[in-house]
């Protein structure tokens, strides 16, 4: 039996506790060694640092680390954690800028590590099929629409409406990690991003792009939407209409019911991290990145009421 990876988590923010502490522990290829929290959060006896330096100058034995921090912070964190020739998971987005993730990369190669860019929303359930089924298919136009209450999702993350924390594209990158994923390549011609007045990141976007043989495909991300949410993905194509919604969980093909399956969303991030770990390679697409950079460079803008917690 091949060893566990021993993997430290930093950041102990929303999601390393709802998803990365459970994944790791539900898999055999994992065994926690440590966590880095600037607050000083440890889980239970574990060894815990206030930051990643101390980790990698302490001799707690660590293979990898999965970055959980706000995007902003990750470069350093990373590019330190290959110096020392660890492993590392980046949650989406990889970074803040394409050319630090691009530098990382060539980091991780010249040191010989694996570096992962996970996307989590492509190992929602019903994307693997979609992008199966739509492989055989003449595809017409497609539509997203990912509207949700930032009041509700993400209270008090100042980061997320920094310069680099996205505004409503930290959602909306995951509809952009599906789309690039099932989808031939497409590209920006067209939108317009609204700006509370009081933030230096859209609370909404409208955005229009084609692929290369002209097929639309729109986005319509809003941060303001109350009552029933929207994480929805409909493709039209020559044989009817595919449609993902809850972020991907559940997929419809024309004729058919709904196809619902269990979330394994972040067992499956880690079940993946463990393969490019053991085959000692990489994975980083930038893809969904890309397209959310090209908005914030080819968008309006457009100022809206400012927005108060
Ligand atoms: P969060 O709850 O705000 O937690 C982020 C954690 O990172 C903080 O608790 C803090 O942990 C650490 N941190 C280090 N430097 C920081 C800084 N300058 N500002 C704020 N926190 C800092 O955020 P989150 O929701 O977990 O999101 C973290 C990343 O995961 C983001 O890139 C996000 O897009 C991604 N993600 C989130 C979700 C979700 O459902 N929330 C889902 C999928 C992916 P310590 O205090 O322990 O140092």
């Amino acid at each position: 039996m091949t060893a566990p990876i021993r993997v430290a988590i930093v950041g102990m923010g929303k999601i390393a506790h709802d998803q990365h502490l459970p994944s790791i522990a539900g898999d055999d290829n994992f065994t926690l060694a440590a966590t880095v929290s600037s607050r000083g959060e440890g889980v239970g006896d574990l060894p815990h640092y206030r930051t990643l330096a101390e980790l990698l100058a302490s001799d707690t034995p660590v293979d990898a680390v999965a970055l959980c921090t706000p995007p902003q912070v990750r470069y350093d964190l990373a590019s330190a954690a290959i110096a020392a020739g660890k492993h590392v998971f980046l949650e989406k987005p990889p970074g803040a800028t394409l050319a630090e993730v691009a530098l990382l990369e060539a980091q991780a190669v010249e040191a010989g590590v694996t570096l992962f860019a996970s996307w989590h929303s492509r190992y929602a359930a019903g994307v693997a099929p979609a992008r199966a089924w739509l492989a055989g298919r003449k595809i017409l136009s497609a539509a997203i629409v990912w509207r949700e209450d930032v009041r509700v999702w993400h209270p008090g993350q100042d980061w997320i409406w920094a310069p680099g924390g996205l505004g409503v594209f930290d959602p909306g990158i995951n509809a952009l990690s599906i789309a690039t994923a099932i989808l031939p390549p497409f590209f920006l011609v067209d939108g317009t991003l609204s700006l509370p007045a009081n933030r230096e990141a859209p609370i909404a976007a409208d955005l229009k792009f084609r692929d290369a043989a002209g097929v639309p495909v729109t986005m319509d991300l809003d941060w303001r939407q109350t009552g029933p949410q929207s994480w929805d993905i409909s493709v039209e194509t020559d044989a009817g209409t595919l449609k993902l919604e809850k972020g991907g969980a559940v997929l419809t093909l024309p004729g058919a019911a709904p196809q619902v399956a269990e979330d394994r969303e972040y067992p499956g991030l880690y079940a993946r991290f463990a393969e490019l770990v053991r085959a000692g390679t990489r994975d980083v697409d930038t893809a969904p990145l890309r397209l959310v950079a090209d908005a914030f460079l080819r968008a309006h803008r457009k100022a809206v009421e400012p927005f108060v917690e």
